[in-house]
């Protein structure tokens, strides 16, 4: 299924033009998770107003010509409070859709009148049934789960949508079934499953067994088609190239250019690719950022992005990455962050990560369709 690097060609370099802006309201967060990677989450650094007023000068151009996200990110981002998160979002024009990724236990029937009001999509951060919430915690080390079904249960009782995301520490057999009931009866539309990732400052080592991890991703897909009612963006993702595949059309898969996914910080600094790498300083990289939007309007920084040292780097790794390896065509080249924090650079192919959530994805995936092929087949 996975052909070879070489026979694809279309992705190239950055794209000036992002689909998406990540914005960071406040680096607080107002819980302590185990596996966190943000380096400043104990300290209330709120992004001023002016910071958002020159992302949306230049975001406000680019959302007329079609759909364009915000992502409210943090910390934890309702942190801010509704008061100074309605003036970030204010300079934004209606085109602009709003999203927040939440660790939901803030949430209430007032916060749920904002979503409503600013027509704010929310994903929540849970990691399935209560004892599969041990590495959430507040920041007096209590488990946090109670708080954060409570704020699922407010956005129920209103009846508002929303996506989860859930981390998987370990993938043991028996746990993706679980996991998938357990999002089926909370009632989210769309959920996205992560392997815990060795970045920013967490060090837990994220190697796994191949044949557990494997096992893992095709026990979610054999979940998933019993009961197709949820997107299952790992799952929806790696058919969508299986069927690209067997179409002939694998090199269409990719986008023209990667996305920069310029991340803003709370201080107006751009760190594009990875939102991971904001906050983290390095001798032979600096501080990771592209710019200011205080100083430079962000279509000028991300103009100019591949100029960035450690930019280049990656580029270099992307191109390393297309020439060895048999999954380029489904992962394009994997996360910056994630190299940098496991191989201490950005031109390296290979990581734990890749391993756990591109390639082995794709092998349980086919482990799957394999197992359930007709024998007529
Ligand atoms: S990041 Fe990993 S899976 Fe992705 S193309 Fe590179 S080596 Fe392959």
């Amino acid at each position: 299924m996975a052909a070879r690097g070489q026979s694809f060609f279309g992705m190239r370099g950055v794209a000036a033009v992002p689909s998406y802006v990540v914005m960071q309201p406040t680096t607080l967060c107002n819980l302590d998770c185990a596996y966190c990677y943000l380096p400043l989450r104990a300290a209330d650094r709120r992004m001023p107003v002016p910071v958002a007023e020159a992302v949306a000068a230049s975001v406000n151009s680019w959302s007329t010509t079609g759909r364009f996200s915000v992502v409210w990110h943090g910390g934890e981002p309702l942190a801010a409070g509704r008061e100074h998160l309605a003036a970030l979002m204010a300079p934004f024009g209606p085109e602009v859709e709003h999203h927040v990724q939440t660790n939901a236990t803030l949430i209430d029937d007032a916060w749920c009148d904002f979503f409503v009001e600013h027509q704010m999509r929310v994903s929540v951060s849970v990691d399935g049934p209560r004892y599969r919430n041990g590495d959430r915690v507040t920041r007096g080390g209590r488990p946090a789960y109670d708080r954060i079904v409570r704020g699922i249960t407010a956005l129920r009782r209103r009846g508002l949508p929303f996506s989860a995301l859930a981390v998987v520490s370990r993938p043991v057999p028996g746990l993706a079934a679980e996991l998938y009931d357990y999002f089926l009866d909370l009632g989210c539309d769309v959920l996205g499953v992560n392997i815990e990732e060795t970045e920013g400052v967490n060090t837990r080592d994220n190697a796994h067994d191949v044949t557990e991890v494997t096992a893992f991703w095709a026990e979610l897909v054999a979940a998933w088609r019993r009961e197709p009612r949820i997107h299952l963006r790992e799952i929806e993702w790696s058919l969508r190239y299986a069927a690209a595949v067997l179409d002939g059309v694998a090199d269409d898969v990719l986008p023209r250019q990667l996305d920069p996914i310029p991340t803003i910080g709370f201080d107006g600094s751009v760190t594009v690719l990875s939102p991971e790498l904001a906050g983290f300083t390095d001798p032979r990289y600096g501080d990771f950022s592209s710019g200011n939007v205080l100083e430079t309007p962000l279509a000028e920084i991300l103009a100019g992005v591949e100029r960035t040292p450690w930019v280049g780097e990656f580029l270099d790794g992307v191109e390393a990455c297309r020439s060895s390896c048999p999954y380029f065509g489904f992962c394009g080249g994997g996360h910056a962050a994630n190299r940098y924090f496991e191989l201490g650079r950005f031109d390296g192919t290979e990581t734990e990560h890749c391993r756990n959530s591109k390639i082995r994805l794709l092998e349980g995936v086919l482990e799957h369709a394999r197992d359930h092929q007709s024998p007529a087949a």
